[in-house]
């Protein structure tokens, strides 16, 4: 008889509760932060052609020297920074945790932030600091340099801008926060495309700086594709912890493609752009409802009973993303991300009909 699985499985990994996808087919889809518009016919054509013709019988190029080239040059990527690519940037937190992850070890980020700085703490058995925000979800600067100071974290996510709350920090009390930590600070940038604002520039300044981006906001979030940008010495350590075929030939042959055309996601993302002006504005006419700045293709929001707001826009078969209980400093908080301009027309309709409802 083999041992009960409560035997075997760490009680840490016992007790967590799995990263939650919320079924979505059929439904207007505002949850995941994902770019509504798909690609131009002539490109999908193009594509499709270049994909009849891939080695599919064999291993990805596991330098994927030509998609970094690439890569390099559509985000002006400082000369003498390496890059790491992962399959998605979930990877690329994950490759890092692992890496740092000597016993005693402290990974640090803010709350509320990604759930998956603190997930991916406990995957790599290290233990996890995350310094609440202040109310107006700002960097709590003396705490998070009190606790720097006191446990030395091996390393340091902070999203810039940050999910959930769409806000960019400071980028002085960022920066003292880089010079302060003994460790890595890992700046996510995931939400870069609808910011004005990058640490890539400051990346020479600062040793112990390590910038990530993902393809996924922008709008190949299907294709898996992250990447990590930083000095050769700290890649060179963690590419030994990247699985050696991580980034598939389909992956690597349509970004490529894509970055040939760098216009067209631009496009895309200074149409969100404007489409979340529309909606911030829209939302804020709305009696009852609270909507914070933002940063990213996602507006934040606090309503009066959220729970009852998110089940109702789903009967009106819109899906977003409730966050209230998630942290004491998202009370009746939901997230709805920047879709098409008829999507948005949708939500907004359905939400103006869910608040008016009510409450049983
Ligand atoms: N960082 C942040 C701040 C995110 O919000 C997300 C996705 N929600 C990710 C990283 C992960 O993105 P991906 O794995 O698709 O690159």
């Amino acid at each position: 008889m083999p041992n009960s699985l409560d035997q075997i499985i760490r009680p840490e990994i016992l007790e967590l509760s799995a990263y939650h996808v919320q079924p979505s087919i059929g439904m207007v889809k505002l949850d995941a932060m994902e770019n509504p518009y798909s690609l131009p016919e002539d490109i999908r054509i193009e594509i499709a052609r270049l994909a009849a013709d891939l080695p599919t019988n064999r291993y990805p190029d596991t330098s994927a020297a030509s998609l970094k080239a690439a890569l390099r040059e559509a985000m002006r990527i400082p000369v003498g920074m390496d890059i790491m690519l992962g399959n998605g940037s979930d990877e690329i937190i994950q490759i890092i945790a692992l890496a740092v992850a000597r016993p005693g070890a402290v990974l640090m980020s803010v709350e509320p932030a990604f759930v998956m700085f603190r997930m991916i703490a406990t995957f790599a058995r290290i233990g996890y600091r995350g310094i609440s925000l202040k109310a107006d979800f700002s960097l709590d600067l003396d705490v998070m340099l009190t606790t720097i100071a006191r446990y030395q974290p091996a390393v340091i996510f902070i999203a810039y801008p940050n999910n959930p709350t769409g806000n960019l920090f400071d980028a002085e009390a960022v920066s003292r926060i880089i010079e302060a930590a003994p460790g890595a600070v890992v700046v996510d940038e995931a939400y870069h495309a609808f910011a004005d604002a990058s640490f890539m520039g400051r990346l020479t300044q600062h040793p112990n700086l390590l910038l990530m981006r993902t393809l996924s906001k922008l709008g190949l979030a299907g294709l898996r594709l992250g990447l990590l940008i930083g000095r050769p010495e700290w890649l060179t350590q963690l590419e030994k912890l990247r699985l050696p075929y991580n980034v598939g030939v389909m992956t690597q042959l349509v970004v490529e493609k894509v970055l040939q055309h760098p216009d067209i996601l631009q496009q895309q993302a200074v149409a969100i752009k404007a489409e979340r002006a529309v909606m911030s504005e829209c939302l804020k006419a709305l009696d009852g409802v609270e909507v914070f700045p933002t940063d990213a293709n996602f507006i934040l929001l606090r309503v009066k009973e959220a729970s009852q707001v998110f089940l109702e826009l789903k009967k009106h078969g819109v899906l977003i993303k409730n966050l209230d209980g998630s942290h004491p400093l998202l009370r009746n908080c939901l997230r709805v991300t920047i879709g098409k301009p008829d999507e948005n027309a949708q939500f907004l309709e359905a939400l103006q009909a869910s608040i008016k409802k009510p409450i049983n």
